[in-house]
């Protein structure tokens, strides 16, 4: 029987690359909510809209339409149809999302979009608060954490060069990013109470993911 897994933690843990190869081993459809606020973040940096005007980020955020669609490399994010994939994980991006995050209305309009993409169950998502307010009803919760420090450096791996920034500059935008997520007023970074605690730091990829199909099958 299909269930749907919730994975959140904070920036960098790993959730998207496990979530993908859960989805993957599992047959499941993987969607990164991430991606969907970045989108949005994306968009209202194009118009010119202060991320804290947030009637006027709420009026452009719901003419939007976002679209995710699976690729060979991963979700495919298209914004009213253009493919933004590459463009939603600029620095610019990174630096104004949270804020863009924090408003309500943004969220409602995204919360709503992501419980009809898992109405039908056999999903896997990511993201910060699917466990405790997206799914709260999801079989399966992981709550996925790793050091600041190794958080950095897979980062830096990842994107390192083209992100244009050293990996100090990375740890501090990652805790800031951290800082920010957790202390704004609309569903922050919670832990749901049945959610299990994963600590990824000395960890692989496929272990992680790993223990999380096997979670799965219990
Ligand atoms: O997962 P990722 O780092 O791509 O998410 C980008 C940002 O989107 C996070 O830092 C957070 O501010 C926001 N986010 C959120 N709720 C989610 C997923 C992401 O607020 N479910």
């Amino acid at each position: 029987e299909r269930i749907n897994i919730a994975i959140d933690g904070p920036a960098g843990a790993g959730k998207s690359t496990v979530a993908r190869t859960v989805a993957a081993q599992l047959g499941y459809v993987y969607i990164d909510t991430g991606a969907m606020y970045r989108a949005v973040t994306l968009s209202a940096r194009r118009a010119g809209i202060d991320p804290l005007d947030t009637a006027a980020l709420a009026a452009h955020a719901s003419g939007l339409t976002i679209t995710l669609a699976p690729g060979k490399e991963g979700q495919l994010v298209y914004l009213n149809g253009e493919d933004v994939t590459a463009e939603i994980r600029s620095r610019d991006v990174n630096l104004h999302v949270s804020q863009v995050a924090a408003s309500e209305k943004v969220r409602s309009l995204l919360v709503a979009k992501q419980q009809e993409l898992a109405k039908d169950k056999g999903v896997v998502m990511d993201g910060r608060d699917i466990g405790s307010c997206v799914l709260p009803g999801a079989e399966l919760k992981v709550f996925l954490t790793a050091s600041v420090k190794e958080r950095a450096q897979r980062r830096f791996i990842e994107a390192g060069s083209a992100l244009g920034v050293t990996l100090e500059q990375l740890e501090k935008e990652i805790a800031e990013r951290d800082r920010m997520d957790e202390q704004r007023e609309f569903s922050p970074l919670k832990i749901a109470p049945d959610a299990i605690l994963l600590d990824s730091t000395s960890m692989s990829i496929n272990e992680v993911a790993d223990a999380i199909v096997s979670l799965s099958r219990t």
